[in-house]
């Protein structure tokens, strides 16, 4: 396995950070991306008296064959496993063809959901296949979409985004050499990851 954010190959030590180190006991292939800890799920669509978060510890695996999986639990082992049942679901989803039968849901990045084992993969549909176009210049676009005064989605492709306000050089240096910038390496252990899962 390799660490995300380092790449350096790990074995099968998966660091949980605040969580602590754990063997991995599932025979991932070598060329596996991980990423754990302790993180916040934002809840989309969350029901009535359903909480609209909530923290859990969580694994993230980039495995060849499958796109990104997620396993959370109350425990490293518990993460590791559900991980790894999704994997084994979407190893035999594919037959080993590669194809999943992907589906948008309501991404409008080019990602998609399988329907039958689950898996999120990015950059799976193109702008044409999603049927949005840059209301510029009309080719295929999953680069930025946006509500009209109608309600109505529009699409923009990465030459016709207005560009941001560009930020001077000295509020840029200001930014790299703020006083508290010498102190953000060592983020506090317990700092939490943010992601967002389907409710
Ligand atoms: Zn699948
Ligand atoms: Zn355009």
């Amino acid at each position: 396995m390799r660490a995300i954010i380092t790449n350096e190959d790990v074995g099968t030590t998966i660091d949980f950070r605040s969580a602590g180190i754990y063997q991995a006991q599932h025979p991932w292939p070598k060329a596996t991306v991980v990423s754990a800890g302790r993180g916040l799920v934002f809840v989309r669509n969350a029901k009535p008296g359903e909480p609209k978060s909530y923290g859990t510890l969580f694994i993230e695996v980039y495995p060849p064959g499958a796109a990104f999986i997620r396993g959370e639990g109350v425990s490293a082992e518990e993460c590791e496993n559900a991980a790894w049942a999704k994997y084994q679901l979407a190893l035999h989803c594919t037959d080993g063809s590669g194809t999943h039968d992907w589906e948008p849901r309501d991404y409008h990045n080019g990602a998609g959901f399988c329907s039958r084992c689950k898996t999120f993969g990015s950059k799976v549909f193109t702008g044409e296949q999603l049927g949005q176009f840059c209301k510029t210049c009309q080719i295929g676009t999953t680069y930025h979409w946006d509500t009209d005064a109608n309600g109505n989605l529009e699409y923009l492709c990465e030459e016709h985004v207005p560009p941001r306000p560009e930020r001077t050089l000295s509020e840029l240096l200001s930014e790299l050499f703020d006083d508290d910038a010498d102190a953000s390496p060592a983020a506090p252990a317990h700092s939490l990851d943010t992601t967002t899962k389907e409710a």
